[in-house]
């Protein structure tokens, strides 16, 4: 395998698990088996105490057929080439499903950024930013904000790039500030559409979302909007999670209030006695709720916790967050837990990062209504061709996604041919 990392097999799997759909030669598949390019960077930084130490960068460019690379950039201890190169596969689908004139790419550095001061933050970013130049424009490679990344840090690609070209270019970064040239939604827009799509799936499954339960791991960019917008819409939440632990509590958390201690610290931990609502791993995925919604890291529930779940909708935020097992597992029982899968459940954030690129490029700003009905008006769509291929087809949710994205990226990958 071109890579070894389990996170890379298991999106390597899905490719070939809807190859049948896509009426494609078995040429073009193979093309999408390799990303692009892989691009590793080390990233000198002088931290504050004079020393210096080495980071290493990567970005992954998967597929730039269809448009210019889109993907997050991830800071992280754990990140690495394989899980990277997965996340940019996953981009490219998720691109194609939602008919975005972009590629799948995704980049991290290996880095503790809660360890990290502002200022050595900033060095290793901009530091970054240079080592990519070569790799990276607004026509080539487009980042945006993932894990332990922020609004901040594309403030800083964006500066970094534009001082470098001598022009203003916010175009480069999407998930700026809205002071400079941000849009309006998109620091809410995955968790808002990760509750979007559950509207949706409550539909099918004939849930009233007033009243339903639901568990949420991850309370950051996607977690905690995602909790803050079901919490609005009447539902009692009654597990939460981030990297300080796992909790439940039956009677439902107090929203607001955790959103309010988020304001001033950094994990839920020292919140209103939480750690007496502790529980592992596998206690919190498999209490009974109507909604369970991962918004943290990939594979957290593998092939044993899945036959366990006692949830209505399983609700991908994070990416990739079911092993192939899992995943096996679910297609099988998709009759009792509807999966809106990763691809379309989290495309909020990559739909709004569109919107960004294109208010960069025509320097006109819209309103937050007219990104946010935008932003419905496409992922509904998208939800309504995916519901209609898994009943057309008899199949899960996630291979009709997979089948819908991969087949649009295939298609113009075999039309533009094969160079020279
Ligand atoms: P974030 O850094 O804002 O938040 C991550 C959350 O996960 C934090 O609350 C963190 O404490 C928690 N976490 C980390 N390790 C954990 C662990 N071992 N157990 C439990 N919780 C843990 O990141 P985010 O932007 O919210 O991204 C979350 C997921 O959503 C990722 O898979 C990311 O790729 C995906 N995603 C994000 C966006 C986006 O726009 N931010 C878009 C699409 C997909």
């Amino acid at each position: 395998m071109f890579i070894e990392s389990p996170f890379f097999r298991q999106a390597l799997d899905q490719l070939i698990s809807v190859a049948e759909y896509v009426d494609v030669p078995a040429g073009t598949i193979e093309r999408l088996k390799i990303p692009k390019r892989t691009i590793t960077v080390s990233v000198p930084v002088r931290l504050d105490n004079g020393e210096t130490r080495m980071f290493l960068g990567t970005r992954v460019q998967h597929c730039l057929t269809s448009g210019p690379g889109k993907g997050g950039l991830r800071y992280g201890p754990h990140v690495d080439q394989g899980e990277v190169a997965a996340l940019a596969m996953l981009m490219s689908w998720k691109c194609g499903l939602l008919h975005l004139p972009f590629g799948g790419a995704k980049g991290g550095i290996q880095c503790d950024p809660t360890t990290m001061s502002i200022g050595e933050l900033e060095r290793m970013t901009r530091r970054f930013t240079e080592e990519m130049m070569p790799f990276i424009g607004p026509n080539v490679d487009v980042m945006a904000p993932d894990m332990g990344t922020n609004e901040q840090i594309m403030a800083w690609i964006y500066d970094t790039y534009s001082m470098t070209m001598g022009a203003n270019c916010p175009q480069i970064v999407t998930g700026k500030p809205v002071a400079v040239f941000g849009t309006l939604g998109r620091k809410t827009a995955t968790g808002a559409g990760v509750v979007y799509t559950i509207e949706e799936a409550a539909k099918e499954k004939n849930l009233r979302l007033v009243d339903a339960t639901a568990i949420i791991q991850g309370f950051g960019n996607v977690g905690a909007v995602a909790a803050r917008n079901l919490h609005e819409r009447g539902c009692r939440i009654t597990g939460v999670a981030d990297v300080s632990g796992h909790y439940f509590r039956k009677e439902g958390f107090d929203v607001p209030a955790l959103l309010a201690h988020m304001e001033s610290n950094p994990t839920l931990e020292n919140y209103d006695c939480i750690t007496s609502d502790r529980v592992t791993l596998e206690e919190f995925f498999t209490q009974r709720c109507d909604v369970l919604v991962p918004a943290a890291l990939e594979r957290q529930i593998d092939g044993e916790i899945a036959p366990k779940l006692r949830c209505r909708i399983l609700a991908e935020g994070a990416n990739g967050p079911c092993t192939t097992e899992a995943d096996l597992f679910l297609r099988e029982h998709s009759e009792d837990i509807f999966v809106i899968p990763d691809i379309l459940c989290n495309a909020g954030g990559v739909i709004v990062s569109y919107f960004e690129w294109v208010q960069g490029i025509q320097m006109y700003f819209w309103t937050g209504d007219e990104v946010d009905s935008r932003l419905q008006q496409l992922l509904r769509r998208a939800f309504a061709s995916t519901l209609g291929m898994a009943k057309k087809n008899n199949v899960d949710m996630r291979t009709a996604a997979l089948a819908l994205g991969v087949h649009k990226v295939a298609e113009e990958k075999f039309m533009r041919g094969l160079y020279p």
